[in-house]
């Protein structure tokens, strides 16, 4: 684990052009610029977010004017540039295209990074797994630029830069990654053995216009109005759930690399350049159903995930039957029965990649009855705590 790392926190209130490239310069001042990470020639690739395909208001993706305010300071250093993801169930194309990132690279003469080929790496320092299969892109660039988002996910709670590393494995393959790895821990420990085998050299974070509730995909967005860069991703996500009132400690992604000594996941040992957390808090930050009341350790233990988590169900109102869940669910439980959508309950892991990719919002996070008590329990106990921190009493 590193002894220090620094986390920059720069407050943007808008994507307006001039505006974001400001705060990314500026975001960046406190490790000396861009120039010391990236040199003339150095064959980057920039790893958006790119979930899906989806118009940058819905705060689902990084805004385009924030990747075009960073492939504007890394031709001014003279890099060879590439942009790519993988999304869920489009193509990288269709996702490109649809979140305006296609139209920006264009104008700059930037390459499509090819994610469909495939490789085997290996894991450094004994992960979870010896080897994984990453797209093959990623070993061939010099630098990796993490271009993550601030928002809540339904399976991992928060997803910001480890997480946004599950983009280096190819569509197909995200599935058998579901299914290996059902639980949060497992998950959590698959995403930090492709964190650890293709770490960023840089990682910034969107947090102008976040998304909270039902993220990844389908949650509100949320203006924070801050952008967040740091070379340790770990330090990053500590800072940026801390901001957004998430005990970092609590996240699977941030759990695992303390456990395996990876990046800085101490807040105290983490140098903040800007604003201090507290200044910038935004302590009303909705998590998404399924992990509402369940921020506890005891909570999150793994008999109490099963017994009270969320299952999703169709609204079949919403529902346009375009087969995207279908597609998507790794465990085979989404079939379409004479015309309508049906969840096999039974065959269920709990991922909600259904409800990620849904394009009508119509896959809804059903919470049982005993996570609504539970829920009404904490939300009880922390008004009671702020009564006696307020001395209401
Ligand atoms: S992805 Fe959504 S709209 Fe499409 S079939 Fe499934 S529930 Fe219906
Ligand atoms: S039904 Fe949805 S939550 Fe259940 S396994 Fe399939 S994709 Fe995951």
């Amino acid at each position: 684990m590193p002894l220090n790392s620094t986390v920059s926190i720069t407050r943007c209130k808008s994507y307006d052009r001039a505006e974001i490239k400001d705060a990314l310069v500026k975001a960046l001042e406190p490790f000396g610029g861009l120039s010391v990470y990236i040199a003339p020639k150095d064959k980057v690739l920039i790893k958006p977010n790119l979930i899906r395909g989806s118009k940058p208001e819905k705060a689902v993706v990084p805004h385009p004017e924030l990747l075009r305010a960073l492939i504007e300071l890394l031709t001014e250093l003279g890099a060879d540039i590439y942009v790519g993801d993988s999304p869920g169930i489009e193509t990288p194309e269709a996702a490109l295209e649809a979140s305006g990132y296609m139209a920006v690279m264009k104008e700059f003469g930037t390459k499509q990074a090819d994610f469909y080929r495939e490789m085997d790496a290996e894991v450094p320092n004994g992960g979870l797994s010896k080897k994984v299969r990453i797209v093959r892109a990623v070993h061939e660039a010099d630098k990796i630029i993490n271009l993550c988002k601030m928002k809540t996910h339904g399976f991992m709670m928060f997803t910001g830069a480890v997480k946004n590393m599950f983009g280096i494995v190819s569509g197909v393959s995200k599935v058998h990654t579901h299914i290996r790895f059902p639980s949060t821990d497992l998950f959590a420990q698959g995403l930090l053995d492709l964190y650890t085998t293709a770490t960023p050299t840089l990682n910034i974070m969107d947090a102008v216009l976040a998304m909270e509730g039902d993220g990844p995909t389908n949650g509100s967005p949320r203006e924070v109005g801050l952008i967040l860069a740091s070379d340790d991703g770990v330090a990053l996500d500590v800072v940026a759930s801390s901001v957004i009132g998430i005990d970092p400690s609590t996240i699977a992604t941030t759990a695992v690399a303390a456990r395996r000594g990876v990046g800085n996941t101490d807040l105290s040992k983490i140098t903040i350049a800007g604003p201090t957390i507290d200044e910038v808090r935004v302590s009303d930050f909705e998590l998404p159903t399924s992990w509402k009341g369940i921020t506890s350790r005891f909570a999150k233990t793994r008999f109490m995930r099963s017994i009270g988590s969320v299952k999703p169900v169709v609204k079949h109102r919403l529902c346009r039957k375009c087969g995207k869940c279908i597609k998507g669910c790794p465990a085979h439980a989404i079939k379409m029965v004479k015309g309508k959508v049906r969840i096999e309950h039974s065959k269920c892991i709990k991922c909600y990649c259904c409800q990620e990719h849904c394009p009508y919002n119509a896959l809804k996070l059903k919470a049982p009855i005993f996570s609504k008590l539970l829920l009404g329990f904490s939300q009880a106990r922390e008004i009671r705590h702020r009564r006696i921190e307020n001395d209401w009493r």
